[in-house]
C-alpha cells in the first residue's frame, strides 16, 4: 500500500472497486470528492485523514 509520514493513500484502483466510492455522486448529489481527486485527478489521498498534496508533508495525526 503507498505510504507517505505515515498516511496510507488511497490507490485509484481501490476507490474505482469500493461501491461507497465509485458512483459519480456521494449521497449529497455532489461528485464524489475522493474519486474526483484520485481517479480523475491522480492525487495521493490519506485514507485515514484525507489530507492530499501538500497536507502529505506532515505526519498523519490518525497513527
Ligand atoms: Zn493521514
Amino acid at each position: 500500500m503507498p505510504n507517505k509520514n505515515g498516511h496510507e493513500l488511497f490507490t485509484p484502483a481501490e476507490v474505482m472497486s469500493d461501491p461507497k466510492h465509485n458512483g459519480e455522486f456521494d449521497r449529497d448529489g455532489e461528485p464524489s470528492q475522493l474519486y474526483v481527486h484520485v481517479v480523475d485527478g491522480g492525487l495521493s489521498v490519506c485514507r485515514h485523514c484525507r489530507e492530499y498534496e501538500a497536507g502529505l508533508d506532515e505526519p498523519c495525526t490518525c497513527n
